[in-house]
């Protein structure tokens, strides 16, 4: 297909149709982004700071105007798409406040009169994107990617081209050079040619393991760095001493925000045996009263999926689930409404082997996994392909901490939902993916890091 088309998943209607980049134009713009960098990365970091801040202004000035093209364009609740709109300005403005700190020269003492090394920008990088966080995923990327001096271009998911086209649109009207950062507007059969070609540095990719499988391999024979953050099923284990209704805050807050769709979403919850029953009627009672509805009716708690058939393909994972044995405890039911709804659903007496166990569920739908002791509880969470992030509630700090350092994942986080944070890395390990994002680590990622030696 030639064309991208936006659906609003909450009314199942058409929003905007949009053109797809021929071979040409794709090239055209990835050779603007090289013309680009040649001066960009020449650039004072005082310089891109101002642009940066400006970029930041521009974010929260128009907060209401970004959020609704991301409500409109995959479901997210009007509330949740102004604080994405709002934490990409904080990313901003930590870029435009810290990098020249965080790429700061490092001098070495050797032998030499003079040895340091020294971090230099790469050239144009491609991000590859997902829809979940249609904004924050790209900023995430590219506040560090132009902070650095590079240049960059964007193959955002076919279904939020409005966001992608929003956000090229933003980069210019601050006064960021033009072709510095552009949306390429192609389907992902087309992005072999794109990591191909010549100007193309190096890949980030956000998004499901197959798509990171196959970006990374095409990177990989054209020998181009890549990043991936891909899927996760994050495991958050409830100690027996958890106060049980901040437990189960937690547990429903960080099932249903984002409409179940967030990579780092408490998607199975191990609780101990000894609080195992009173925990699961309390959860139940919470995920039950929480109300789905319109996103854009600002008491709604979670609203639809961002497409049919993402909501169809996790109905399927449900159904499969409770054929291999597992116990169907709440909804698990495609509700008689137009839209892309699916009802915040728990599923119990799940074993490795199971669909829910094993694979990503990426909508509102809870696993909830007794564990014998916590031994068996550590040993249930990393019983995963995936390692994103995880999670321990506890009144014992101290326990958890030391829980949290032998949970196989990239961040684990002691009495809180794993959230990303501009200030510290963030990033898998196992299937979903290698590399990280934000802090100093992720503005590493694409940069020369290069030894300097004077005899
Ligand atoms: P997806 O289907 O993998 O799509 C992500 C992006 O990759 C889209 O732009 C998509 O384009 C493109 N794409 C898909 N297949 C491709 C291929 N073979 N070659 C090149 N590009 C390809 O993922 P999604 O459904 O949008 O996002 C959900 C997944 O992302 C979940 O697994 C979630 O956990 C993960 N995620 C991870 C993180 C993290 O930080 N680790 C954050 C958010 C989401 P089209 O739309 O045109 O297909």
């Amino acid at each position: 297909m030639n064309k991208s088309i936006s659906i609003n998943p909450a009314t199942e209607e058409k929003i905007a149709v949009y053109n797809r980049l021929t071979v040409e134009e794709t090239q055209q713009k990835i050779e603007k982004a090289h013309q680009v960098f040649k001066e960009w990365k020449h650039t004072s970091y005082i310089k891109r700071a101002q642009l940066m801040n400006k970029l930041a202004d521009e974010l929260e000035n128009n907060t209401d105007y970004y959020a609704e093209i991301a409500t409109s364009e995959m479901g997210k609740t009007i509330g949740q798409s102004r604080k994405e709109v709002e934490k990409c300005a904080w990313v901003c403005r930590y870029y435009a406040e810290n990098t020249k700190d965080l790429l700061q020269d490092n001098t070495v003492k050797t032998e030499a009169e003079k040895s340091y090394v020294t971090f230099q920008p790469l050239g144009v990088v491609l991000a590859v994107m997902p829809w979940n966080f249609p904004y924050y995923q790209v900023i995430r990327f590219l506040a560090p990617a132009l902070m650095a001096g590079n240049t960059g271009v964007l193959k955002h998911a076919s279904n939020v081209q409005g966001c992608a086209f929003a956000i090229e649109k933003a980069i210019t009207k601050v006064g960021f050079p033009k072709g510095i950062f552009s949306n390429l507007n192609v389907a992902s059969d087309a992005i072999e040619a794109v990591i191909e070609h010549k100007r193309i540095v190096a890949v980030t990719l956000t998004g499901s393991a197959p798509a990171g499988q196959s970006v990374a391999s095409i990177a990989g024979k054209n020998l181009k760095k890549t990043v991936l953050e891909l899927g996760g099923n994050d495991a958050y284990i409830v100690l027996d001493d958890a106060d049980l209704e901040e437990a189960t805050d937690l547990a429903t807050l960080g099932r249903l925000q984002n409409n179940g769709q967030t990579c780092i979403a408490a998607k199975r919850i191990i609780v101990l045996d000894k609080i195992y029953d009173a925990f699961l009627k309390l959860y139940k009672e919470k995920m039950e009263a929480a109300k789905m509805g319109e996103p854009t009716n600002e008491n709604t708690y979670y609203g639809p999926l961002a497409r049919l058939d993402l909501r169809d393909e996790l109905h399927k994972q449900v159904e499969k689930t409770i054929e291999q044995g597992g116990t169907l405890i709440l909804g698990g039911k495609i509700p008689n409404r137009k839209g892309a709804y699916y009802p915040a659903t728990i599923l119990t007496d799940l074993k490795d082997g199971m669909e829910a166990f094993n694979e990503e569920l990426f909508g509102p739908v809870a696993s909830v996994i007794r564990a014998k002791d916590e031994a068996h509880a550590i040993e249930l969470a990393n019983n995963s392909k995936f390692g994103l992030g995880a999670g321990v509630i506890t009144r014992d700090k101290k326990k958890g901490e030391k829980i949290a350092l032998q949970l196989e994942a990239g961040s684990c986080f002691v009495n809180k939902l794993v959230a990303s944070d501009p200030r510290l890395p963030f990033g898998g390990i196992k299937t979903s993916g290698f590399g990280r994002e934000l802090s100093g680590y992720g503005i590493k990622e694409f940069v020369n890091t290069k030894t300097i030696w004077i005899d």
